[in-house]
């Protein structure tokens, strides 16, 4: 059989797509970093749930303001309780949902005997059954309980300066003192969300993430996917910007001011040789790190 230019361009853009590249040609580089936070152990409550376990007429009371707009973490905390066991003082968050939703890790689930799917907030097929108590009063919660898959939460416009879409499944690459690559993740784009991947404390515990941590696409896309057309035409040189920009919530792990070995391979896979790296003034280069950018002859340019 014959194939044609397209039918290969097709091909190709299938198996990009498939490995989770994305289309990022010319364009922002994917590999850029962005905010992990992990998630304890909560309760989202319906208004009624909040009667039944604080009292009539009850308003949640905000303790803190949480990364996704509008989400807060309560004052109060509930207990949860099954046959095999229980767990106090868990935190519950604002404000009331349509659906009393439980998140638990799976070595909670485990500790109270439940058989909880992993599923995305929201999603409470199949979720466990959880006895919730409360200072006023006690819910029996059925089909509450889930272990909250990971998910990157992105805005329209961090979606499209990564290359992904609603609903892609993405791998995530923690370079933390235990580092981990996280597969499976879900990517969720609302204009009402803030970029940040969110994972439970068995996931951040396995690569031992504590606050300020990063996550990068394992599989950046922009050494490799760039659509046929542009790849036939003359290769242009392409630049890096490492410090990108973006209007979320703790910033601090974003301004970090050393790039590393590790840095400079990511780095590296996304520019030509004799191409050229921008990076802010004062930022530190490790020795092994200009040692990839020397032998790969890519040009360092303070800016
Ligand atoms: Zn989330």
């Amino acid at each position: 059989m014959d194939y044609n230019e397209k039918d290969i361009r097709q091909m190709v853009e299938g198996v990009l797509k498939g490995l989770g590249a994305a289309p990022a040609a010319g364009g922002p580089c994917c590999g850029d970093p962005f905010p992990v936070e992990v998630s304890a152990r909560h309760v989202h409550v319906t208004k009624e749930a909040a009667e039944i376990l604080f009292g009539k007429g009850y308003e949640l009371h905000k303790k803190k303001m949480l990364s996704q707009p509008g989400e807060f973490l309560a004052e109060e905390r509930v207990k949860l309780v099954t046959p095999k066991g229980q767990i106090e003082n868990v935190a519950v968050l604002g404000p009331e949902r349509k659906a009393v939703q439980v998140e638990l890790s799976a070595t909670d689930a485990k500790s109270l005997g439940l058989k909880a799917p992993v599923n995305l907030s929201g999603d409470l097929s199949g979720a466990a059954d959880v006895l919730i108590m409360g200072p006023a009063g006690c819910l029996q919660a059925n089909g509450s309980v889930i272990i909250a898959k990971a998910h990157l939460h992105l805005t329209p416009a961090d979606a499209q300066h990564y290359g992904l879409s609603d609903g892609q499944i993405v791998s995530v690459r923690v370079d933390s003192q235990r580092p981990i690559t996280f597969d499976g993740i879900v990517c969720r784009v609302r204009s009402d969300m803030a970029l940040a991947m969110h994972i439970d404390f068995d996931e951040a515990n396995a690569g031992m993430i504590g606050p300020d941590a990063v996550g990068r696409l394992a599989a950046c896309g922009c050494g490799v996917s760039q659509p046929a057309s542009a790849a036939q035409s003359a290769p242009q040189k392409r630049t890096f910007t490492p410090q990108w920009k973006a209007p979320y919530p703790s910033p601090a792990a974003h301004s970090r001011k050393l790039i590393t070995e590790a840095d400079a391979r990511q780095m590296k896979a996304g520019i030509e040789r004799g191409g050229t790296v921008r990076i802010p003034k004062g930022t530190i280069v490790t020795p092994a790190a200009r040692d990839i950018f020397t032998n790969a002859r890519i040009k360092l340019e303070m800016v």
